[in-house]
């Protein structure tokens, strides 16, 4: 069992990273595929006339400002064009998928944060009409159901609150969570990088290796929204999954040539 998470970056080669996954489900690999989608949601907020925000927490991790109206666009893109897309072309090879997200079925479950403190300006704010949270909690069953019918699920990383509401979550920390819960193998993030840069964005500078039991120490090489990957990785291996690769999304064969070690590899 594997889960594989690709990104959403402009540039990943949607087509090319499903036709690889589709040969590894003919092959009868059992496989999770959660999707990005943040560069489409910018263009279509754009398009609707709700441009994307950027916010920035005390402690210095940058997410998406998510507003009611910017949630319903995330869901638009992310549950629409998105998932659609990737379950069309993932049927075109014949892989079975079905698209879901984390509201389905109470799939990714956790907290939403009622209050955000935030930096705007150089000043400390606090936003109480976020629809942000984090997945605490993974129903399984319903993965399990469609993986035991010979399913490929293809997942949007949304969230569904212990109250209900549908919310935004880090597509990274929610395939790690996802990995984690369903004992998985390993984890293969995609992205339009190599892998953990040491120097960013120089392209030879990357890291190889990254013992399971020092990722966190990896972090500083990290900016901006690479942050939320390295600790995805991290809680990850805490919590069982035995190898995550940071893969480079635009290769030919993305998803194989990060089994085969292509990429960071942190184990
Ligand atoms: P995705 O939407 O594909 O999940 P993100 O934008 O969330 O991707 O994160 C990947 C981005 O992180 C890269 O495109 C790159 O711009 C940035 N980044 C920051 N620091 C690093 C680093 N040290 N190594 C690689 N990428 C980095």
């Amino acid at each position: 069992m594997i889960v594989v998470k690709v990104g959403g970056r402009k540039g990943i080669d949607y087509d090319a990273v499903c036709a690889d996954i589709a040969a590894l489900y003919h092959k009868g690999q059992q496989l999770v595929l959660v999707h990005g989608g943040s560069y489409q949601t910018n263009v279509v907020a754009q398009q609707l006339g709700h441009p994307p925000q950027f916010v920035t927490s005390v402690s210095g991790y940058v997410s998406r400002r998510t507003d009611r109206r910017t949630l319903e666009i995330f869901e638009m893109v992310y549950c629409g064009k998105m998932n659609k897309a990737i379950v069309e072309s993932l049927q075109k090879q014949g892989a079975n998928a079905v698209g879901l997200s984390g509201i389905d079925g109470r799939l990714l479950e956790g907290n939403r944060k009622s209050a955000i403190k935030v930096v705007i300006d150089g000043r400390k704010r606090v936003l109480r009409d976020d629809y942000t949270g984090t997945v605490k909690q993974v129903n399984t069953g319903l993965l399990e159901l469609l993986l035991g019918a010979g399913y490929l699920p293809v997942v949007s990383p949304l969230a569904i609150s212990y109250e209900s509401e549908a919310m935004n979550v880090d597509g990274d920390r929610a395939a790690a969570a996802l990995a984690a819960s369903m004992k998985a193998e390993q984890l293969i993030i995609l992205s339009n990088v190599p892998g953990l840069l040491r120097a960013f964005p120089d392209e030879s500078t990357l890291i190889e290796h990254i013992p399971a039991g020092q990722v966190e120490r990896y972090m500083g090489f990290a900016e901006g929204r690479m942050k939320k990957k390295v600790m995805g990785a991290a809680e990850a291996v805490q919590q069982g999954v035995g190898r995550v690769v940071f893969g480079d999304a635009r290769l030919p064969q993305p998803v194989s040539a990060a089994l085969s070690g292509q990429g960071t590899v942190i184990e």
